[in-house]
C-alpha cells in the first residue's frame, strides 16, 4: 500500500515521527494508503524551507515564475486521467465528474494565475506638480494555505496557484480526509522544476498540521476555505496575531425558481445544482424555492428525475452519485434527514443509504433527497448539511422568496430562474450573498471575485482580488521638486 509523503524543501520525505494515517476509499470502504500524521515540528521544517526560498523566489521576475506556473498547469493536463482516477478513488466522486471539472480546473487555475501575474498591476497617483506616488505590490512572505475535501486538487490549486504567482513561498496542508491528488501535484511540481521550498505541502489532521500553520508564529497570511466553525476557531487564532486572512467557508444557498423560468434548462440545472458531486459543493443550492403556480408539475419532475439518479460505483460512467466522503459525514448527512422528519419533513424520495454489492457492500452510499414540509426558519433549512440533501418549498410573493432566502446566517451563492429581466436585476441587487446566477449554475470566469457574505468567510478570491490578497501595497511618495 503507498504511503503519502510530505513535500518539504523540494523532496518527498516521511513526517519526522514517523507517524501515518488510514487514508479510506469511501467507495469500499478500505483502507488503500497511509498518510503522513504530520505535527508542528514538521510544518516548522516545512516553513523553513519556505522562509529561505523566499527572497529569490519573489525577487525572480514575473515572467519566470509565469514559466513555471504554466509548466505545471501543462503537467497537470498530461496527467489528467491519472490526476482524475486518483480523485474519485480519493474522495469517491465521479470519476467522469474528476476527468471534466476537478482536474481540467486544477490546470487552468495554475494557468489563469501564471499568466493573470503579467497583467497585474498597481496604480499611480500623481499630485499635479507637487508630487507623484506609485505603489509598490510586495509579496507578503510564506502563506499559509488550507483546503477542503470536496474538490480537492481544484481548491488546492485556486489557493497555490495566486500565491506562487504573486511572489509567496507556501506551506499548504490538504484536508487529510483526501491528500492524493495534492500528493501528486508535489510529484508534478519537483518533475516541472519548480526550485526547492518554494511550495511545501504537510499532511496530516486539521487540528495539528492545520493548527500549527494558523499559529506559526513568522506566517504572516491564511488562506482557508472549509467550514464556518473551523473558520471561525482559525481567526480566533489569526486575528491577535494580526494575520492577513481570507476565510471561503460554508453555504446554505437558495435557489429561487419563478414561474415564468426557461422550464426545462432549469430543471436540468436544478438537478446538477442539488446533487453533482454528492451534494458536497459549497455552491450547491440546498434550499429550493419555487413560485407557487409552478410548484406542484416541479416537485412531479424533480422526483421523478432524481430517481433516475444512479447511485453508484464512481468508476462507471452512468454514476451519477458517488460515494460519500467519509463515514462520519455519512452520518452526519443521514441525521440531518432524520432531525428534517422531527421537523415535520416529508421525504419525498431519497434519505437513506444506499447499500452496494460486492467490493462496494462497505462504501458510503446516500440516494438524493428531496424533503417537503419545512418551515424556512428551522434548523434543516438554516444549518448547512453539505450533502445530496435539498428542501422545497413554495412562495408566493418575491418579497417572501427574499425573506426565506436571505434567513440564513450564510450568504455564499443562490441562483435566479426568471426570464423577467428587471425581476433578474432586482433580486440580484437584494440577495444576501456573494454570487448570484442567473438562469444557471456553476458558470464560472475565473477573473470574477468570488468568497461570500456573512457566515460564508471574509474576504474575495479569483482574479486581481487573489493576487491582491497576496501582496503588500506600499505607497511610494516623490516630491517633484
Ligand atoms: P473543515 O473546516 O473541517 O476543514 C477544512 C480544512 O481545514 C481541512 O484541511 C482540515 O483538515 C483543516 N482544519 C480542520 N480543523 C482545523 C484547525 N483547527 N485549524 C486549521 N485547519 C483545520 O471543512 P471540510 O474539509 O469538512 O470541508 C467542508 C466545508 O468546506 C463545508 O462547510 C463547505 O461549505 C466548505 N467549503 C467552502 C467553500 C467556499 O469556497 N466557500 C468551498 C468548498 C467547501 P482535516 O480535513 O485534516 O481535518
Amino acid at each position: 500500500m503507498e504511503y503519502i509523503k510530505n513535500y518539504i524543501n523540494g523532496q518527498l520525505i516521511e513526517p519526522l515521527d514517523k507517524k501515518y494515517l488510514d487514508n479510506f476509499n469511501p467507495a469500499t470502504g478500505k483502507v488503500y494508503s497511509y498518510i503522513p500524521d504530520s505535527d508542528e515540528n514538521d510544518v516548522d521544517k516545512a516553513y523553513q524551507a519556505a522562509k529561505a526560498a523566499f527572497p529569490a523566489w519573489s525577487s525572480l521576475s514575473k515572467n519566470k515564475r509565469s514559466d513555471y506556473l504554466i509548466r505545471i498547469a501543462q503537467l497537470i493536463e498530461q496527467n489528467l486521467d491519472r490526476l482524475a482516477l486518483a480523485e474519485s478513488i480519493d474522495n469517491g466522486k465521479p470519476l467522469k465528474l474528476a476527468k471534466t471539472v476537478d482536474i481540467p480546473r486544477a490546470a487552468a487555475n495554475f494557468h489563469f494565475y501564471g499568466t493573470g501575474i503579467l497583467h497585474y498591476a498597481a496604480p499611480t497617483h500623481s499630485m499635479e506638480d507637487t508630487a507623484i506616488n506609485y505603489t509598490l505590490r510586495q509579496a507578503v512572505g510564506v502563506a499559509g494555505c488550507i483546503s477542503p475535501w470536496n474538490l480537492p486538487l481544484y481548491l488546492f490549486s485556486w489557493k497555490i496557484a495566486p500565491a506562487l504567482a504573486a511572489g509567496c513561498t507556501v506551506v499548504a496542508k490538504p484536508s487529510e480526509v483526501t491528500p492524493m491528488t495534492a500528493f501528486l501535484l508535489s510529484e508534478i511540481c519537483i518533475e516541472a522544476g519548480l526550485p526547492a521550498g518554494v511550495l511545501n505541502i504537510v499532511h496530516g489532521l486539521g487540528g495539528k498540521v492545520g493548527n500549527a500553520i494558523v499559529s506559526h508564529r513568522d506566517i504572516p497570511l491564511i488562506s482557508f476555505t472549509g467550514g464556518t466553525v473551523t473558520g471561525k476557531q482559525i481567526a480566533s487564532i489569526a486575528a491577535p496575531m494580526f494575520k492577513k486572512l481570507s476565510l471561503e467557508l460554508g453555504g446554505k444557498n437558495p435557489n429561487i425558481i419563478f414561474a415564468d423560468c426557461d422550464y426545462d434548462k432549469m430543471l436540468a440545472t436544478t438537478i446538477h445544482s442539488s446533487f453533482s458531486n454528492q451534494g458536497q459543493i459549497c455552491l450547491c443550492g440546498s434550499r429550493i424555492f419555487i413560485e407557487r403556480p409552478l410548484y406542484e408539475k416541479f416537485k412531479k419532475d424533480f422526483i421523478e428525475k432524481t430517481k433516475q439518479l444512479k447511485v453508484g460505483n464512481p468508476l462507471d460512467d452512468a454514476t451519477k452519485v458517488g460515494a460519500i466522503v467519509s463515514k462520519p459525514h455519512q452520518e452526519k448527512i443521514l441525521s440531518y434527514v432524520e432531525l428534517a422528519k422531527q421537523e415535520g419533513g416529508k421525504v419525498l424520495c431519497g434519505g437513506e443509504a444506499v447499500k452496494l454489492d460486492g467490493d462496494f457492500k462497505e462504501g458510503y452510499y446516500i440516494a438524493p433527497t428531496i424533503i417537503e414540509g419545512l418551515a424556512y426558519n428551522c434548523r434543516t433549512n438554516q444549518e448547512e448539511i453539505f450533502g445530496p440533501v435539498v428542501t422545497i418549498t413554495p412562495f408566493d410573493t418575491e418579497e417572501e422568496a427574499l425573506m426565506m432566502a436571505n434567513s440564513t446566517m450564510y450568504g455564499l451563492a443562490s441562483v435566479v430562474w426568471t426570464e423577467h429581466l428587471t425581476r433578474a436585476h432586482r433580486m440580484a441587487n437584494q440577495i444576501h450573498a456573494g454570487i448570484v446566477w442567473i438562469n444557471c449554475w456553476l458558470l464560472r470566469d475565473l477573473r470574477t471575485p468570488f468568497g461570500g457574505v456573512k457566515a460564508s468567510g471574509v474576504g474575495r478570491e479569483g482574479g486581481f482580488e487573489a493576487f491582491d490578497f497576496f501582496t503588500e501595497p506600499k505607497n511610494v511618495c516623490i516630491k517633484l521638486s
